[in-house]
């Protein structure tokens, strides 16, 4: 075995990165934990000044400091306003990174971390048996007794217990490898697309799978779905295990590279519905030193990345499909911190929107509505106090808006909105922006461009 690297400690942290910040403190405001606490070290400027002074050996990276960077969402929206440009989110992938491998930690982190990270997260089967077992600890009331009784990691098991009602298998299946366009197109409009279905997404969220995949369809797309491409790294590369990221980022790359028995070819967009993943995949290069032939493959991989909403505005634009949906009251829509701040994605989602006549019920502006509603991957069950926090004040701005329906683009902003709204009693709906989408456009195609399983025959 060979012996652990010993890091100096400027590659503790992205010394070079962190000599970017002017210090001008624009980005305070902007930052939710700086938000919450008025302190300087919770501030971007403040992380950035801490891992400054550990690569300059003038702190030794404490207790404090690991609080520090745990506590920082990595929401990004600090790099929206940053003059300088500063990238806190690849900072932080690197300050995590060198805390958790040379960090002690409980053999219970180390242990779950396992698990999560390099067993269950990477494997289908693995993630399909969790669903089902997820689901009969959830219907069985097992998930609520331990979230009120177990002797330890009660906090986590409320986070479980908080999640979305997983369903039944039968509607948990995977997409079809291939499913051909609905209806009559003009040829720019008909083409072929990769969908990337996710780790989690379809365990918890199939039926926003489901609809991404029946947008498509009905906008002139054949969708084909990879198996070999399960899950990004994303949540790996936030929380410290670049090694488990940079692993899942070559076997991403394998699946997609162009060879005769895939549908993929070098120029297919793999559109992804999830914005957390779609930011991660889009940067996938940054993992990979540029000497190594690893980059430029990920590097062609991320060209080929579309978020959901980035692929559907311009051809919803150009087909101008007569688009009703009609709801009782009215509707709202947070932009993920990984579509806003990740990819500058803000003005595709709300094209999309006001497409949609939606009858006498306006559509609401959410105040601060790019700021983080505190899920931030795995943050919430990390940290569910904090992350509670965080959501509070959008949970008040929701309700003084007096929208019914929530609109958001990210698995884990869904269920982090359905568990806040469910915690306050509010009687409010969240969907991901193709689920109403896929409302819309099902009650404009005509029902002979349906197909035979569209109608359920
Ligand atoms: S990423 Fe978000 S939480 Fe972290 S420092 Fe920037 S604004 Fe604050
Ligand atoms: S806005 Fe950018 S340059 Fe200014 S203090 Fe914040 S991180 Fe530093």
């Amino acid at each position: 075995m060979s012996p652990a690297k010993i890091r100096t400690s400027e590659e503790l942290v992205d010394y070079a990165a962190t000599l970017d910040c002017i210090h001008c403190g624009l980005c305070l405001e902007t930052c939710p934990t700086y938000q919450l606490t008025g302190v300087e070290t919770s501030s971007p400027r403040g992380r950035i000044h801490l891992m400054r002074a550990v690569a300059e050996n003038n702190l030794v990276p404490d207790d404090a400091y690991r609080d520090e960077m745990e506590f920082c969402l990595v929401c990004r929206h600090c790099e929206s306003v940053c003059p300088a440009g500063v990238r806190m989110g690849e900072m932080m992938s690197v300050a995590r990174d060198s805390m958790h491998e040379d960090a002690p930690r409980s053999l219970g982190v180390r242990l779950a971390r396992w698990l999560g990270f390099r067993v269950l997260l990477p494997n289908r089967a693995a993630l399909r048996i969790s669903g089902s077992l997820l689901r009969f600890a959830q219907k069985s009331g097992l998930l609520r007794w331990l979230a009120e009784h177990s002797p330890v990691a009660r906090e986590q098991f409320a986070a479980l217990a908080a999640l979305p009602t997983v369903a039944p298998a039968n509607l948990r299946r995977m997409l079809p490898a291939r499913s051909p366009a609905i209806g009559s197109h003009s040829s720019s409009q008909t083409s072929v697309v990769s969908m990337f279905e996710g780790c989690v997404m379809p365990e918890l969220y199939s039926q926003v799978n489901r609809a991404t995949e029946t947008v498509l369809t009905r906008l002139g797309a054949e969708v084909c779905t990879n198996p070999a491409a399960v899950c990004c790294g994303a949540l790996h590369a936030h929380n410290g295990d670049l090694a488990g990221a940079r692993s899942l980022a070559q076997k991403l790359i394998n699946a997609y590279e162009p060879r005769e028995s895939t549908e993929d070819s070098a120029s297919t967009p793999i559109v992804v519905n999830s914005a957390g993943c779609s930011a991660h995949m889009k940067e996938l290069a940054h993992l990979f030193d540029s000497a190594d032939p690893w980059h430029a493959r990920a590097e062609a991989l991320a060209k080929r990345i579309v978020d959901f909403s980035e692929y559907v505005a311009p051809r919803l634009a150009e087909e101008q499909p007569d688009l009703r949906l009609d709801l009782s009251a009215p509707i709202t829509w947070d932009n993920p911190c990984h579509l806003c701040h990740g990819q500058s994605i803000r003005e595709q989602p709300l094209d999309i929107l006001r497409s949609i006549d939606f009858g006498s019920n306006a559509f609401v502006e959410l105040e601060g509505s790019e700021s983080c509603c505190g899920s931030a991957g795995i943050y919430s069950a990390l940290r569910p106090q904090d992350s509670a926090d965080i959501l509070d004040p959008k949970l008040d701005a929701l309700k003084d808006s007096g929208a019914k329906l929530l609109i958001t683009s990210n698995p884990g902003c869904q269920m982090q909105w359905q568990s806040g709204i469910r915690r306050r009693g509010l009687d409010v709906e969240v969907k991901h922006l193709a689920e109403v989408l896929d409302d819309a456009l099902s009650r404009s195609v005509p029902e002979s461009e349906l197909d035979a399983n569209e109608r359920g025959e």
